[in-house]
């Protein structure tokens, strides 16, 4: 299958799995992810009507940056971790960073905002699996709680919600308990009413289970290789 029609085909499922939870198919937007995808792939992509893509390395989108630079429409998400002496260079090419985890990093991402004269979309991201490896802040950490309260010093940057990488089971059912979790820490913020930060974004749900994702409300689901196919 081509990449338009694999996009027609996610598309689909995500309008069958909003009807089957009674939301509105709009409030969800298709990430696509193309992380070691050259930017043809993404071209394609493009004329097929995506707008909003992933990138997971700041040194590999660059290049493609570069390639692609005449798709004005087009929205440039970093989704990986970002290490803060690269956060310049993130916020001169993305539009937004969705893998906010320490304060350090909201702090750099800030002042590299500043310097580029722009203002930054970004999301937090919560490590709700606990895993070791994975990156994103603890759910009720210390950490969690400096952001939420650091965000009125950082007027370069819009804090929009909130994103997750579950643990990875075969079954995608297996990811639902950790998009509810992702949600019930999202309600809890919206309780608080925080200055300068909103929750309107719940970036969750990948190729193998983003149907679970929009069923538990996610806003945003980054769906790589059911869209580009596998990845070399
Ligand atoms: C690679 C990646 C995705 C997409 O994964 P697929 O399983 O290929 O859909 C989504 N989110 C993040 C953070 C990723 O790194």
């Amino acid at each position: 299958m081509s990449i338009a029609e694999n996009i027609s085909c996610v598309r689909g499922r995500i309008a069958a799995a909003a009807r089957r939870a009674g939301r509105n198919q709009a409030e969800i937007t298709l990430m696509g992810v193309s992380k070691t995808f050259p930017a043809e792939c993404i071209r394609e992509a493009y004329a097929a009507g995506l707008r909003v893509f992933g990138e997971n390395r700041v040194q590999e989108y660059a290049a493609k940056a570069l390639a692609l630079r005449d798709l004005r429409d087009a929205e440039w998400h970093l989704i990986g971790h970002l290490q803060t002496n690269k956060a310049l260079k993130a916020a001169e090419l993305f539009d937004a960073v969705d893998a906010v985890d320490s304060v350090k990093l909201a702090e750099r991402l800030n002042a590299a905002a500043e310097k580029s004269g722009k203002t930054l979309a970004v999301l937090i991201e919560i490590n709700v699996g606990g895993e070791a490896a994975k990156s994103g802040v603890a759910p009720d950490s210390d950490e969690l709680e400096q952001i939420l309260q650091g965000a009125p010093q950082w007027d370069k940057l819009r804090i929009r919600g909130l994103m997750t990488v579950p643990p990875y089971t075969d079954d995608a059912e297996g990811s639902r308990p950790y998009f509810r979790q992702l949600r019930q820490i999202r309600d809890r913020i919206t309780e608080r009413v925080l200055p300068r930060i909103e929750m309107a974004v719940l970036s969750m749900g990948m190729s193998h289970d983003f149907e679970i994702a929009v069923e538990e409300e996610a806003t945003c689901v980054r769906v790589g290789t059911a869209i580009f196919g596998s990845r070399r």
